[in-house]
């Protein structure tokens, strides 16, 4: 190979400079020009060692370095098995000789190391990272089904003790700033500017010409002790069932937690070479493994083609517009957060509803969540007054004749919306985008009350705003390609992953969470134990349960939906399906008057300042003895019923064009809808299972619950060919 992934400089004072700099790539990575740059330059270190008195490890790149090479571990199957094995043995061995050089060695981080990268910062003798607020650092393996393969979990462990590198860096993958790195031990100096950062390199090396790690050290004790040390023995069988609890009993769909947790306890009971391999086989399982190629792909494949506009139209033909100015109509939960998180992102925001109190009541909500930003010391006063001062509240529609885009939240009621729709069409610029935040109308139909149809759009927010990650982009018939590029570009400025969505009842979102709620509610009327199918959702790896969702989103208002849907089906010709979850529903308002959480009484009990709990009368009213304990393969049903159900509409919505892309199923179902991380998303899971296995899981189910479960022509198709969803 005649280029490299890494430069050699050296100076008169003999000491040096390796810049990772992968010249076939924007970013460094573990790939196999790395590998073989990295060999070569620890060969050529350890021949020229009586000419070296010290190592400085710094990238040409705007990051330090990315991590492992996803492209290749995606690919990853049980056969390849002893390859990966040999792969990161190879690369450990590598960092071994780095560290037992005998010269001190620096890491000097101009940027983000996360994964690999800090890995290699890892094996060195000194941390010294810029101190920017942009960078990241971490080992979050975790978070993709994965271990830190490369020596992470070993150092970490050896450096920080077993229990603060679990908790701290290995079990939830934390990607911190540089300051909280460094509290957390990761990094041990701060630097200013990269001029800075060298000096403060060689000054480290020459005052410790000799540096070795402190576990190559003679009387080396790890912090916290050993798994065989009193204190810690007596904590650690708690270890794993505090991990299934935090689980939530999905602990077998999620191995890489569980691994770790193996890796640290046992690698802490050796030296360090067996560490490393005990690492390395964890690591091997994991990385051969279904999970971590369903999370590879959601969570990095899917979200960078998401967030690198894979569904905006190109930037050649629809140049980026600015958006500096949005109006909001409706001050309300919706308004409010949107106001809220479009002046955190330097927008100014008109924020109108019906009267001044509730305009103001809206502004005030953003106030509070500043606030508590200072208090934390997120946010300084001057900026957070400055960020309010974005939001003026108003009941004025001439504030809006300046914005660039307005968002209608107001009730979700055909007329009002029309109405307010039609007074911003007088006042608003010819080429302002319109956006609603609908969460059941169709865009198209809504846009009618607007005269320029093709800049009508719909923006679906979740709620809590400011918590929720995603946002739906609906595109309606008439909805121009440069409107979409518009408000695009608006959800990536204000910090949210757009996914972009065609026209249809419920969108792709709504439509595809009410099956889920409605496949749990249904259980419960063939007579299952409530808490039954809560827990079948939890084990399956659904974030809450359908009957405590039921409860949030209130049954009453999902009934009114419905019998709207209904009525508007009816009006086309066209039939409503009926459903055995709506039996149930109406029972729970009409007979039980339990509508939801709001009210304190739905499927649950909110008593005042408790916790909630199933209501007792879901047992007496619904529950059939003969389903009162069941079996595991009854239950094993119940999971797959809940994934299934969501999976075959997600896979209609493709069918029907609803859905655009994989990416955006995949990306939506896990952050709007909260399906199950491990599966990557509702395509993913069909992947995961395979096409063919699927459809006839699918199948087998619909033979017994109705043709819900009817798998689509598409899958069928797809199965015959051998096709996936990528
Ligand atoms: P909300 O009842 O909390 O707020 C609606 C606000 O609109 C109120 O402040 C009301 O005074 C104001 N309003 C009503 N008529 C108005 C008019 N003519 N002019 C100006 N303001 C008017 O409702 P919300 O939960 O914020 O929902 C707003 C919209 O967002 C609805 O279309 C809803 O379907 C949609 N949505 C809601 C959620 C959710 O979880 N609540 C999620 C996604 C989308």
């Amino acid at each position: 190979m005649s280029q490299s992934a890494i430069r050699w400089e050296q100076d008169a004072d003999q000491i040096v400079t390796l810049i990772l700099d992968d010249p076939t790539q924007s970013a460094n990575t573990m790939n196999a020009l790395y590998q073989q740059s990295m060999a070569e330059t620890v060969k050529r270190l350890q021949d020229e060692k009586k000419n070296i008195r010290g190592v400085i490890i710094t990238s040409a790149k705007k990051t330090f370095f990315a991590g492992g090479d996803l492209k290749m571990l995606i690919q990853a199957q049980p056969e390849h098995a002893a390859e990966i094995a040999a792969g990161v043995d190879e690369i450990k061995r590598q960092l071994r000789v780095i560290e037992t050089l005998g010269v001190p060695v620096v890491a000097a981080m101009n940027g983000t190391a996360l994964g690999g990268g800090l890995e290699i910062a890892l094996a060195c003798h000194y941390r010294i990272a810029l101190q920017d607020t942009r960078s990241e650092y971490g080992l979050p393996e975790v978070t993709l089904g994965l271990l830190p393969g490369g020596g992470g979990v070993v150092r970490v462990v050896r450096m920080l003790g077993i229990q603060n590198a679990l908790m701290n860096v290995l079990m939830q993958g934390q990607r911190m700033k540089a300051a909280k790195a460094k509290e957390v031990g990761l990094i041990d100096e701060l630097a200013s500017d990269v001029d800075d950062m060298l000096a403060k390199a060689r000054a480290w090396m020459a005052a410790h010409p000799q540096a070795k790690q402190p576990w190559d050290q003679s009387g080396y004790k790890m912090p916290g002790g050993t798994p065989s040390t009193p204190a810690l023995a007596m904590n650690l069988p708690a270890f794993p069932s505090n991990l299934r609890k935090q689980l939530k009993g999905a602990q077998a769909h999620y191995p890489a937690p569980a691994a770790i947790m193996a890796a640290a306890v046992e690698g802490a009971q050796v030296d360090v070479d067996s560490a490393f391999k005990i690492e390395g086989r964890y690591f091997v399982k994991l990385a051969t493994g279904a999970v971590s190629k369903n999370m590879i792909k959601a969570f990095f494949f899917d979200l960078q083609k998401i967030n690198a506009g894979g569904s905006r139209p190109s930037t050649a033909e629809y140049p980026s517009v600015e958006c500096r100015k949005i109006g909001i109509l409706g001050a309300g939960m919706m308004g409010q957060g949107i106001a809220y998180v479009s002046a955190m992102a330097g927008i100014d925001v008109v924020l109108l509803d019906t009267d001044q109190a509730a305009a103001e009541r809206g502004k005030q909500y953003s106030r509070q969540l500043l606030d508590k930003r200072v208090s934390k010391g997120r946010m300084n006063a001057e900026k957070a007054e400055a960020t309010l001062h974005r939001i003026v509240a108003t009941t004025e529609y001439a504030q809006l004749s300046d914005c660039d885009l307005v968002i209608e939240a107001v009730f979700e009621n055909r007329q009002i919306k029309a109405e307010v729709t039609e007074k911003v069409a007088a006042v608003g610029r010819k080429d302002l985008l319109m956006a609603s935040n609908t969460s059941t109308l169709p865009i198209s139909s809504l846009a009618h009350a607007y005269p320029r149809p093709e800049r009508f759009i719909g923006l679906h927010f979740f709620s809590p705003v400011d918590k929720m990650p995603l946002v739906e982009i609906i595109c309606g018939e008439k909805t121009s390609p440069a409107t979409l590029a518009q408000a695009f570009d608006y959800v990536i400025k204000i910090k949210k992953t757009p996914i972009v969505v065609n026209d249809s009842r419920g969108f792709f979102t709504s439509r595809v969470f009410g099956t889920y709620c409605y496949e749990g509610v249904a259980m419960l009327g063939e007579g299952y134990p409530a808490a039954s199918i809560e827990q079948a959702a939890a084990q399956a790896g659904m974030p809450i349960g359908p009957l405590a969702v039921m409860d949030e989103v209130n049954l009453e208002l999902g009934r009114k939906v419905r019998v709207q849907t209904r009525l508007d089906l009816e009006a086309e010709g066209k039939s409503f399906p009926s459903h055995p979850a709506e039996v149930v529903i109406d029972r729970m308002c009409d007979e039980f008057k339990r509508p939801g959480k709001k009210e304190g009484m739905g499927f649950y009990d909110y008593p005042q300042g408790g916790k909630k709990s199933l209501w007792p009368g879901l047992q007496s009213h619904f529950a059939h003895a003969e389903l009162a304990q069941p079996t595991p393969s009854q239950f094993a049903e119940m999971m797959d019923r809940l994934l299934f159900r969501q999976s075959i509409e997600a896979a209609r919505c493709y069918e029907e064009g609803v859905l655009r892309s994989v990416a955006d199923a995949n990306i939506g179902s896990i952050f709007g809808i909260g399906m199950a991380p491990w599966t990557g998303g509702q395509l993913q899971f069909i992947n995961y299972l395979g096409l063919k296995a699927f459809v006839e899981r699918a199948e087998a189910l619909a033979a017994r619950y109705g043709d819900r479960f009817t798998p689509p022509a598409l899958l069928k198709r797809m199965a015959e060919r051998g096709e996936t969803f990528e």
